[in-house]
């Protein structure tokens, strides 16, 4: 069985593929996590994120592996662990621009039907319904307002004891979302047989006891 959630950034789709992933014994790829990874090979690289030759080029020099620790998914670039680099804040937007490239998106959706094909999986992102796993037995498109995505972002770098000022941070979801949902190849959309759920005034709870429910009702 293979569940997709798609959604912009901050809807909470990470937190709640994880529950989910636990209540079903399903792997989880978080397929946010690969463009990340990509865009970080390119920021080191020094690599224009809008240049598709140099990118691709690069690209095929670049070994990207998705590993599974303790249960936890774990990215690896060229051999190294850069779980915890990819998440920095330069990333998230590099990771948008590379992601528009479709040279990108050939490779690493080609790394995420893979994966999914092996086993019951949750992948989530922003095109898994649309495009990555058009047949996908459940699908669900999760948002929330912007204001209470980036307040939830705030609070989890806050906790984290990360320097960040709210107002930054909302002005970059929106000019992630425009531009995820713009781009020309598997723009962010919602897909005509997905679920939608807005998470604004729900918990995390509530969001996994809903999804939990849909996706029991089609197992049977
Ligand atoms: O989900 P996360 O915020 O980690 O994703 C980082 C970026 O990767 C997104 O802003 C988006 O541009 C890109 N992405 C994508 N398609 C996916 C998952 C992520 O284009 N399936």
């Amino acid at each position: 069985m293979n569940i997709a959630i798609d959604g912009p950034a901050g809807a909470g789709k990470s937190t709640i593929a994880k529950r989910l992933a636990a209540d079903l014994g399903f792997l989880y790829l978080d397929t946010g996590a690969m463009y990340r990874a990509v865009a970080l090979a390119m920021l080191r690289k020094q690599i224009a994120l809008d240049d598709e030759k140099s990118v691709s080029a690069a690209l095929e020099q670049t070994e990207i592996d998705i590993r599974y620790e303790n249960g936890a998914q774990k990215v690896y670039l060229d051999g190294k662990d850069v779980s915890a680099e990819i998440r920095e804040h330069a990333v998230s937007k590099a990771a948008s621009d590379v992601s528009a490239l479709p040279c990108v998106r050939l490779r690493l959706v080609e790394l995420q039907r893979e994966i999914a094909a092996k086993t019951d999986s949750i992948l989530d992102g922003r095109d898994i319904g649309t495009y990555v796993l058009p047949n996908a037995d459940v699908k669900f498109f999760l948002t929330a307002s912007v204001n209470e995505r980036a307040r939830r972002r705030y609070e989890e770098l806050k906790s984290k004891g990360t320097a960040c000022v709210l107002e930054d941070i909302r002005n970059d979801i929106e000019v992630r979302d425009y531009n995820d949902s713009h781009r020309a190849f598997a723009p962010l959309k919602q897909a005509d047989d997905a679920v939608a759920v807005d998470t604004t005034a729900m918990s995390v709870d509530e969001v996994t006891a809903h999804m939990l429910n849909i996706i029991n009702g089609k197992r049977v």
